[in-house]
């Protein structure tokens, strides 16, 4: 689809708007973040000892960690904090006729390819948006690889064959529904058919009167929630970037069609308030942004029910895709629910003293796309005292560990039980780890490859020497993972210290007040 690129550069800031090639993001390729991923417990493949199932994954360790903290920034942030939002937490099974009324089950299609030789399977769209291979008549049938689009430098053709094995011819397409079908008690027949939800947003709508009468709310307000999707996709891939079990972020807010705001139809109003908040959002959390971009659906690329779509892209390793979408869905789903239900989904406008239906307007977020991006602005390559150091700049909210507990020496019981009382002690709040199996050095880089904000370690000026009658200063070194600087700090002050660092206080002003720990 042709793209109409609407980002206004004249709002980035300086510092962004001068990053170059080597800036947050072009580091991170797939390949490097897959491995990074698996060998630092943040994604494995699903049900990898038996060779792993297409396109699901698995968040280990610290990838639920950080999965947790966006789902958790974004509640706090959009729901939490704002008077004019609430939340909810459906099911994901839901009765069949949601997707009648919804028009899933009539719309909720990808148009198929199949190529008649090697059998691989395209969707349609995204065909001449693939490398295609290619055996030139101008060079005896010799077999080359050319770019998405482009002809043959040789020959001039065009790709018409199927671009995966440059042999097969591809059928016609043909549609294909999204959705995963199971079936409902111990019968399979096809009363009992039944869908695994393809978005979250269809709960929203199903419970609209539910949350209007509980909770006495007046228009403009929102509905947010956050869970699973299942679609069964074409061609998945690009690692978690589209899967077929994902998780999605969704706010469904609602507004009086007959109200202006600063002179517009409400429905615009705050669709365009929605983009500039999101695209605010993820610039807050670490977004680069010259690596995001607002792009405009065309006309004939909008959905059925669409007055107006948006999507925010990220310059993903894979090149620019869709991050979130935010769309004006008008009154049609509460429209077509009330129609399909004969139940009223209506709300009574007190000043005009009539029942309205609302338009809804609907940022729309993929969880499993936000860590990637986040991943993969993150992701730095620097040059240490003559030695490689990779680090992970996760904003310190959404990094998976907060702190880490690191003894100087692991032969020293009261080095060690020290430590351990310290993590203890910051677990109560944070996650928090202990970790000796390594020499000191070694340990801050492994701590800098997955993110965490800051080190403390404990050394023997901690604790004294008790052989020699030496009293310790109960003090430790904390150090930053991006300056890499380090304070000396009071145990007893450490719960303040971190609670001002990680509620968003700047480093400068915590070694302001502490001093550097002796050479
Ligand atoms: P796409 O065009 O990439 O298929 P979409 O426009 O169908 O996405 P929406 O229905 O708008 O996506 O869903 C909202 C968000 O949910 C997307 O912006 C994306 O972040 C996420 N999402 C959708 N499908 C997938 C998937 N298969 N895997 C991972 N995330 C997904």
């Amino acid at each position: 689809m042709p793209a109409r690129l609407i980002y206004d550069h004249e709002t980035r800031d300086a510092k962004s708007a001068a990053a170059g090639p080597g800036s947050p993001g072009d580091l991170m390729n797939m390949d490097t973040l897959v491995s990074l991923s698996k060998r630092r417990g943040f994604v494995f493949q699903s049900s990898e000892i038996y060779g792993g199932t297409g396109s699901v994954w698995d968040y280990g360790p610290l990838g639920v960690e950080l999965k947790n903290n966006i789902k958790r920034v974004w509640w706090r942030d959009f729901v939490q904090s704002r008077a004019d939002m609430v939340g909810i937490d459906a099911s994901i099974l839901m009765h069949p006729m949601v997707w009648k009324a919804s028009g899933h089950l009539e719309h909720f299609t990808d148009p198929m390819v199949d190529c008649r030789e090697c059998k691989h399977r395209f969707r349609a769209d995204h065909v001449d948006a693939l490398p295609w291979t290619h055996y030139c008549p101008a060079t005896k049938g010799n077999k080359f690889t050319i770019p998405a689009g482009e002809p043959c430098g040789h020959c001039g053709q065009r790709r018409s064959l199927c671009p995966q094995c440059g042999k097969g011819e591809l059928t016609e397409p043909r549609q294909f529904n999204l959705m995963f079908k199971t079936f409902m008690g111990p019968v399979e027949e096809d009363a009992a058919v039944t869908y695994l939800r393809p978005e979250t947003a269809q709960a929203m709508f199903v419970n609209f009167d539910n949350v209007l009468q509980s909770m006495r709310l007046k228009l403009p307000f929102g509905i947010a929630q956050a869970g699973r999707s299942f679609r069964n996709e074409i061609t998945p891939g690009n690692f978690i970037f589209r899967t077929r079990e994902f998780e999605q972020m969704e706010i469904e807010f609602f507004v009086n069609p007959n109200d202006r705001v600063d002179g517009r139809p409400a429905d615009e109003y705050w669709h365009d308030r929605w983009i500039k908040d999101c695209v605010a959002w993820f610039r807050r959390y670490g977004l680069t942004d010259a690596n995001l971009r607002l792009r405009e659906h065309e006309k004939d690329e909008l959905a059925h029910y669409a007055k107006r779509t948006v999507d925010i892209e990220y310059k993903f390793p894979i090149g620019w895709s869709e991050l979130m979408g935010i769309a004006n869905r008008t009154d049609f789903d509460l429209k077509q629910h009330a129609k399909w239900s004969g139940k009223s989904l209506t709300y009574f406008d007190e000043e005009r003293k009539e029942h309205v239906v609302p338009y809804v307007v609907e940022p729309a977020a993929g969880v499993d796309r936000a860590l990637l991006a986040f991943m993969v602005d993150a992701y730095r390559e620097e040059e240490v005292r003559g030695e490689k150091r990779v680090v992970l700049k996760f904003h310190p909210e959404l990094a998976p560990l907060k702190v880490a507990v690191l003894p100087l020496l692991k032969k020293r019981d009261d080095i060690v039980r020290t430590a351990h009382a310290i993590r203890a002690d910051l677990a109560k709040r944070w996650r928090v780890v202990y970790d000796d199996t390594a020499a000191i050095g070694r340990l801050y880089r492994r701590q800098d490859e997955v993110g965490t904000p800051y080190c403390v370690t404990v050394d023997v000026q901690t604790v004294g020497d008790s052989e020699r009658g030496e009293t310790g200063d109960q003090k430790v070194t904390i150090r930053d993972r991006d300056s890499m600087e380090q304070i000396r700090v009071p145990i007893a002050e450490l719960a303040t210290v971190f609670r001002d660092l990680l509620d968003g206080a700047a480093w400068s002003e915590a070694s302001a007040r502490y001093p550097a720990p002796r050479a």
